[in-house]
């Protein structure tokens, strides 16, 4: 089993330490520690199942004779009230390790079933999800595999698993060539370089300089009317690359709220609609339709079809917070599977944009 590593034994330990402490006081108090009894683990909402093996390990690195046995396999979907693990052992110590195995089991079905919520999203454009290392310190290679489980890809382990070259290091080099061929220097040949480029002119250096893969063409202010540029050159040059985009999200307090940088999404929806109609006169794929970056479905621009969109239903809780609704959206078809506005993007330009689809 590839979890039972020494370093998710020590998160484990860690885990158990910090919440047994000196002991269970309450089950020592009420519980005969050698009453032995059976127990069922339940899923409490329609999810992935993700994390069972380490589910087992918490149980039984705490107490050797707890037998866990794992129903339903990871990746698959699960509906409320489904039992997912069955456990024979100490009720003692199934009822303190409890909490810990359970927190584990959470936070790794939780990451899948969002996974898999914008897997299922992206599913008609052959979008692919991938992670970040945007990770707690301890969880990364649990996370990772949540993610894999909810049918999205990695990106990165870690820092020494790629080369990805973003405005920081070019910025430090000097120029995007430079910065891709100190890469070229330092890294072995089997990593891969990406580059992540803000102009037309960025992406021609990059190219030049000898980059295996340029991510994603990022609306804003400066750069949103050269998003048919952009096909174009993908369509003369490279014929059979994908063109991503996406919009700057305001997602958390490092993005600066700045409209040069997150302008309205009616000023930016033109440019995106010619620039998709152009790629499907010039057959280029597009990918990039991408909810996470907070573009509300009424707003998806022609000629894009919201209607092949296979979206899954918000679960309970997501989002809660970080997205605001306008009163339209009490009237929309889509309320229970449009997160509505990023609260950053409404500061700047308040929700009067959106309007609430009815399918008739
Ligand atoms: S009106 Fe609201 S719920 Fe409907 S698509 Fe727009 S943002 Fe989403």
């Amino acid at each position: 089993m590839w979890f039972d590593t020494p370093a998710l034994r020590t998160l484990i330990d860690l885990a158990l330490a910090e919440d047994v402490g000196t002991g269970d006081h309450a089950t020592e108090a009420t519980l005969d520690p050698t009453r032995l009894g059976h127990a069922a683990v339940r899923a409490k909402s329609d999810s992935i199942m993700c994390g069972g093996a380490v589910f087992v390990l918490v149980m039984q690195r705490f107490d050797p004779r707890i037998v866990a046995r794992v129903i339903v396999a990871d990746g698959q979907r699960v509906t409320h009230g489904t039992v997912v693990i069955e456990l024979d052992g100490p009720l003692a110590s199934i009822l303190t390790a409890e909490r810990i195995a359970l927190n584990f089991l959470q936070r790794m079905s939780g990451i899948a079933t969002a996974t898999r919520a914008y897997v299922d999203a992206a599913a008609p454009h052959k979008a692919r999800i991938a992670d970040t290392r945007k990770t707690l310190p301890g969880y990364r290679a649990l996370d990772k595999y949540a993610v894999r489980m909810g049918g999205g890809h990695n990106h990165r382990t870690a820092l020494d698993a790629g080369i990805l070259v973003k405005e920081n290091h070019t910025m430090a080099a000097g120029s995007v060539a430079n910065a891709v061929q100190r890469a070229r220097n330092v890294g072995s040949h089997l990593l891969r370089v990406e580059v992540e480029v803000e102009t037309l002119a960025d992406l021609e250096e990059a190219l030049q300089a000898g980059a295996e893969v340029v991510l994603n063409f990022v609306l804003c202010e400066a750069n949103m009317h050269e998003f048919g540029d952009f096909i174009r050159l993908v369509a003369a040059r490279w014929p059979k690359a994908l063109a991503n985009y996406s919009f700057v999200a305001p997602s958390t307090d490092l993005v600066p709220k700045e409209k040069r940088l997150i302008p309205r999404y009616s000023d930016m929806l033109p440019f995106l609609s010619d620039g998709l109609r152009l790629a499907d006169a010039l057959h280029v794929r597009v990918v990039g339709f991408e909810s996470m970056c907070g573009l509300p479905l009424c707003l998806i621009p022609e000629p894009f079809d919201r209607n092949q969109l296979q979206l899954t239903a918000i679960p309970e809780g997501m989002g809660a917070g970080e997205f605001v609704r306008a009163e339209a959206c009490g009237q929309c078809d889509y309320r229970d599977r449009c997160y509505g506005l990023r609260q950053g993007y409404a500061e700047l330009h308040g929700t009067s944009e959106l309007q609430a689809i009815r399918q008739v």
